[in-house]
């Protein structure tokens, strides 16, 4: 069979590959797309940031009918929860979501295959093993990434999990255990706490979201604690046995103590590895770093002409809007224009409630990159948006460089960060200062004037605290 040839050939359909097949398509290229998966959009559509956000959102309205309203002066009956019917929304949102992006590769013309693309050369990509070939001048690996799994904690699909099966659950368990409290764990922790499960999560640091601004996380777990969850930090989980009574981990507390826990579900969220097997990289000689993503430079170029790389399969955060921006700027790149992605300005959320969000450094990081900083913090509980909604937990917290102002970075956990969070990214992508932020005019009573005062908190000058 003769091969097919493109301009552009995209393997991997998630929004690094989607999005970089639609700007090759906009930028006049015959662009073909190659997805093992029978729908389109990769984990983040199929099994992670949009179904994780649906059961985010179900779970958090049973919440409020069962906990909020009350103080709203609003009282309801008997409220109870459907769980096959929270999931199969779920899954009509997840359908909904894939078929709109085979819809946008229609509408720009991009070729869909579906089978399993493996590199065979430099300018060539075999799928399904020769059932069809692609030949490209250009090739967009975009792979992503996968779960990792615990030598002593093998996935089962039934007791031990990964986010995908957490996503698919039909009862709520009485005791979930995650072990791993990162983004997914919390967020997936959250789910099922709010529909009544026990969940304890279990992580071998000693505070959660490690990476993330410390006053923040602190405050974090604070709230955490008090909505229920359970957490064992600094605890390492060295073994599994499963009987008739459940599953019972044994943990090493720090210090070496070893002690039993014992649940129905373990869900096992403790990070994502690229997705770089399989693909052929070895064969043609694409060159991995030293945790297995495919190296490449400024200009998404692996050390073999002709081929690209993007999105989680490569260096940087795993987040679906940076795998995006990869594939707009990977795919202009390649038309000889200036596509660029501005690592600094990369937001990321936690979509718990309240929700986290950050942009920028840490106070932590901006010292250790030099920075004399100055630090300005505003809570919820001051504005009277949040007092009006009744949501006054939380702060936001603008670390500026302490010469020249500059907004190095913006911290928040409260209600509707994930929105918020905006602001600072724009700020920080037009290279604001603090002042920028104070001076600009917000509407009130929004929970965007928390913004405004933490950044006049910077110049101690905040008006409402
Ligand atoms: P992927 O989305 O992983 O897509 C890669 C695609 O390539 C897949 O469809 C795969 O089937 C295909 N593929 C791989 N190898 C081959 C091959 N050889 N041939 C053909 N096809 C192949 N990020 C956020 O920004 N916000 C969130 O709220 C968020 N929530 C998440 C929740 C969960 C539970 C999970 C698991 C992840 C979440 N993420 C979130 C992370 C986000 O999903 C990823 O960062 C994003 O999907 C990465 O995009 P990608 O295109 O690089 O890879």
């Amino acid at each position: 069979m003769a091969a097919q040839t493109f301009d552009v050939v995209v393997v991997g359909a998630g929004p690094a590959g989607y999005v970089a097949a639609i700007r090759a398509a906009q930028l006049g290229f015959k662009t073909a797309l190659v997805e093992k998966r029978k729908t389109l959009g990769g984990t983040c559509l199929n099994v992670g940031c949009i179904p994780s956000k649906a059961l985010l959102d179900s779970s958090e309205k049973y919440h409020l009918a069962t906990h909020g309203l009350a103080a709203h002066g609003i009282t309801v009956g008997k409220v109870s929860v459907d769980v096959p019917a929270m999931i199969k929304r779920k899954d009509d949102v997840v359908a909904k979501m894939t078929g709109g992006v085979a819809f946008l590769m229609k509408k720009n013309k991009v070729t869909v295959i579906n089978g399993w693309g493996k590199l065979t050369s430099a300018t060539m990509v075999s799928v399904d093993n020769g059932a069809e070939e692609l030949t490209a001048k250009h090739i967009i690996l975009a792979a992503g990434s996968e779960v990792i799994e615990l030598p002593h904690l093998k996935f089962d699909g039934t007791d031990v999990l990964s986010s995908t099966e957490a996503l698919n659950l039909t009862s709520v368990p009485k005791h979930l255990i995650v072990v791993g409290a990162g983004v997914i764990g919390l967020e997936m922790g959250s789910v099922w706490s709010r529909l009544g499960a026990k969940v304890t999560l279990v992580d071998v640091m000693d505070r959660i979201l490690t990476v993330m601004d410390r006053d923040v996380t602190d405050e974090a777990q604070k709230i955490f604690a008090k909505q229920g969850l359970d957490f064992k930090l600094g605890a390492k989980v060295i073994g599994l046995k499963k009987d008739k009574s459940g599953l019972t981990l044994d943990i090493e507390e720090a210090g070496g103590n070893v002690t039993q826990l014992t649940g129905d579900k373990v869900l096992v969220a403790v990070g994502r590895r690229p997705n770089t097997d399989k693909l052929g990289l070895a064969d043609v000689g694409v060159k991995l770093d030293n945790r297995g993503r495919i190296e490449v430079d400024s200009h998404y170029r692996t050390n073999v002409p002709g081929v690209y790389a993007v999105g989680d399969c490569i260096q940087g955060p795993m987040l679906a809007h940076k795998a995006e921006e990869e594939g707009v700027a990977v795919a202009e790149l390649i038309a000889g224009q200036a596509g660029h992605v501005n690592y600094n300005a990369i937001p990321w959320v936690v979509y718990t409630w309240p929700e986290i969000a950050g942009v920028g450094y840490s106070e932590d990081e901006a010292k250790q990159k030099g920075h004399e900083v100055k630090v300005g913090k505003f809570t919820f509980r001051a504005n009277g948006r949040a007092t009006a909604m009744g949501e006054v937990e939380g702060f936001c917290k603008i670390i500026a460089d302490a010469t020249t102002d500059r907004l190095l970075g913006m911290h928040i956990i409260g209600a509707n960060a994930s929105e918020m969070i905006a602001e600072g990214a724009i700020a920080m992508e037009f290279a604001a200062s603090a002042e920028d932020l104070a001076r600009s005019v917000h509407a009130h009573p929004t929970l965007a004037e928390i913004m405004k005062e933490a950044a006049l908190a910077v110049d101690k000058r905040s008006l409402h605290s």
